[in-house]
Formats: structure tokens, sequence, C-alpha cells
């Protein structure tokens, strides 16, 4: 069994590329060039530089030894946290923007949440010239200011998005009301593993150097190019799908995803489109997704804005639907804990997003010899606020 994309863009019945027609020949002459253009060693090479130069990577593979004490295993930290702009997004925003110029493509759009993709995008459109709009809603706009002054001063045109709940949703909406209007021209960089096919693919593919990295870093420290387990957050899920890309089919490695149960799953303050999401389209895919059952959008709550999705990928709905990876919710609580911990234990601040993988750490049982490797996707200075405001609730003498 494989748990890649198949001919049709589908992984299981998940996925697809569900447009307007006139969206069509956009998408599928991206289709078409997607993978001659980023298998060509032109790009390879192009891509390689940029992420070794400008980005920082490899990410190091960290041993992190009071943790591996305090949860009875040999936990390593993959440290996408350190790359530049603070994410594992710049990986993605990179690999895209090279194939936006080499398919003739004049101008970026883009839909941001936190802003963290926002900035990726405005970040590359700087190093490459090109002129970028960012879609961002309009409540986010005020939520997440200094990732929008950072926009700007890279020289992105940020467009506040008035309708609906004016968050990440909405945007998404109108980046491809946008994409619609100018579909010759334009290239949108999509900012995780959603979207119509083949964009759940190109994602996962610029995000797997994760996993390539992790391989060689896991030889060189424990002998073996594999771990008993791969842990990651995941909202549309870019990052975990780069977390697995090179293990998905290794059955030696168990999988072990956190989404953002926001208050509970029981509770309507969540964004677990996994534990609570019925077979929907959304976004050009047909995923999992939080909807009533005449088809409305359910919003979604999490205390991470980078979670704050009403869906999850075709990647991971397909993983979880086969039973291949766990998915469990992770509550606004129990992430805040856990980011309070590894600042404690080991001085590394990480991102809301990521504190949701790391909270999955107490609800697992290890033996001491498992090999456990977590994904700490970005660090934590643009949650500075949340943490600061929940600083009193955490309980100090558990960490
Ligand atoms: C955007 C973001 C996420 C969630 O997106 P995925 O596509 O699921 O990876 C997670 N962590 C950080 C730091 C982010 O910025």
């Amino acid at each position: 069994m494989t748990y890649q994309v198949d001919e049709d863009g589908f992984y299981g019945q998940f996925g697809g590329a569900y447009v307007p027609e006139i969206l069509y020949n956009t998408v599928e002459t991206l289709r078409q060039s997607y993978r001659p253009i980023m298998e060509s060693e032109e790009f390879q090479a192009e891509f390689r530089e940029l992420l070794r130069d400008y980005v920082g990577r490899p990410s190091p593979l960290y041993y992190a030894k009071r943790m591996s004490q305090k949860y009875g295993c040999k936990l390593y930290l993959k440290r996408e946290d350190l790359n530049h702009t603070g994410a594992h997004k710049i990986n993605n925003a990179i690999g895209q923007i090279l194939l936006a110029r080499k398919m003739g493509k004049k101008r970026i759009i883009a839909e941001t949440g936190a802003g963290q993709h926002g900035v990726a995008t405005a970040t590359v459109c700087a190093l490459m010239d090109m002129p970028c709009r960012v879609y961002m809603g309009a409540l986010d706009v005020e939520r997440q200011h200094p990732n929008v002054e950072r926009m700007r001063m890279l020289g992105a045109e940020v467009f506040p998005v008035e309708t609906g709940n004016k968050t990440l949703k909405d945007a998404t909406n109108e980046a491809i009301r946008d994409w619609c209007q100018h579909p010759a021209d334009t290239f949108y960089i999509i900012g995780s593993t959603v979207g119509p096919h083949p964009y759940p693919d190109i994602v996962a593919r610029l995000q797997s150097v994760i996993s390539a990295e992790i391989k060689v870093q896991l030889q060189q420290k424990e002998g073996r190019d594999y771990p008993d387990y791969l842990m990651a957050c995941v909202g549309g899920g870019s990052n975990a799908a780069g977390t697995i890309f090179h293990y998905i089919d290794d059955d030696r490695v168990r999988i072990v995803l956190g989404e953002a149960g926001g208050m509970g799953v029981d509770t309507p303050m969540t964004a677990a489109s996994i534990q609570i999401g019925t077979i929907g389209i959304l976004h050009g895919s047909r995923i999992k997704v939080m909807q009533t059952e005449d088809g409305q959008i359910i919003e979604p709550y999490s205390i991470s804005a980078g979670l704050d999705y009403p869906g999850t990928g075709p990647i991971h709905c397909n993983l979880y639907e086969k039973g291949r990876a766990q998915v469990l919710p992770v509550n606004d609580d129990e992430a805040l804990q856990a980011a309070f911990e590894l600042t404690r234990l080991e001085g590394i601040i990480p991102a809301l997003e990521s504190s949701h993988a790391l909270a999955l750490l107490p609800k697992m049982s290890f033996g001491k010899d498992d090999v456990v490797v977590l994904t700490v996707s970005g660090r934590g200075d643009k949650d500075m606020a949340t943490y600061l405001k929940h600083k009193d609730e955490i309980r100090y003498d558990a960490i």
C-alpha cells in the first residue's frame, strides 16, 4: 500500500481538484508542469542552495536530554524554529516562488492566518523582486499586527478581508477570487498541504527536506536512519507531511500527530476537524471539514492562529482513515503547559502550534530505548503576548 497521491490527485478518497471552470487551465498547466520542473537539476540546485545559505539548513536534530529523562525515551527535536523567518513555512515559499518563475508568472498572491505564511511569502517576493499581495482576515490583521508590519516592510501589500468571520478561511476565499480574475499571470502560493491537487503534493515534496535531513542525522546519531516515533502538530498538514514524507511507507515508524482541540472536542470551541469533521469540499479539495448537516462551515477555534482552520489536508485525512497515523486532539491548556515545559527544561520557546505536538508527550507511553523525533515547527516570538497572558495558569510544580 502507498500513501502517496494517485494519478487523479487523490489520497484514498480525499483530495482531488474541485475548481471553478475559469481556473481549470491554470490548475491543469500546473499539474502537468510541477514534477518536471521540481525534479529538474536546475530547480534542485537553486532550491538546495537557498535552503542552505538563506534559510540556514539543515536544521539541527537536537537531543533533548532533560525532556528525554522526563518522558522515558530518547527524544530528538527537529528544529524548524531556527529557520529564517522562524518556521518551516519558508521551505515551501522558496520552492513555490522558484516554480512560479520557471512558469513565467509575474505576480504572487497568498493567504495567511497568523501571518507566518504571509511573512514567508513576502520574504521570498522581496528576494526575487516580485509584486506580492497577501490576503488576511481583518480580524487577524488586528490580532497579528507585528506580522502585518513585517509583511509591509518587506514590500508586500496586505489586503484585509472583511467577509465572513474575517479569518483564514475568508482570506483563502478571497485569494481564490483574485486567482480567478488573473489566472494567466498570477501564481497563488498556498501555505499548507491544502487546496486543489497538485498543491498538497507540491507542498509535501517541498517540505520533505525535513524528513530527508532526519534520515541522515539519525544515521549519524543513532546508527540507524529511522525513529520509532515521529510526532508533529497538524493544521493544514505541511510540517507533519514534511516530517513523515520519507517514512510514510515504513511501518517500523509510528506516526502520532496533534490537532487543535481548543477548549475541548466536545465543545463548540474547537478546531479538531479530524475528530469531528465530516467529508466535504473546502478550497478545492475533498477533506474532513467542520460543517453543519446542510454543509455550512462551522467556525473553528484554537488558541493557536496557525491551527485555526476548519479542515485538515487530504494526506492526513487518508493516513488517519487507513490507521497509518494516530491523530490526537490537544487542548489550549495542554499546549500552554507544554510550551512552558519546553522553555524551562530545554531553554527553547516554541510556537503555540508546535506546543500542540509537545503536548502529545504526556499522552504517550514509550519504552526507554524508543527513538522519538518531534518537529518543533516554529519559534514562539510571535506568541509572547499569549504566553504572558496565561503564565499564571501554568503548573510550575508539574514541570
Ligand atoms: C502555519 C504553522 C503551522 C500549521 O501549519 P501546517 O501546514 O499544519 O504545518 C504549524 N506550526 C507553525 C509554526 C506554523 O507557522
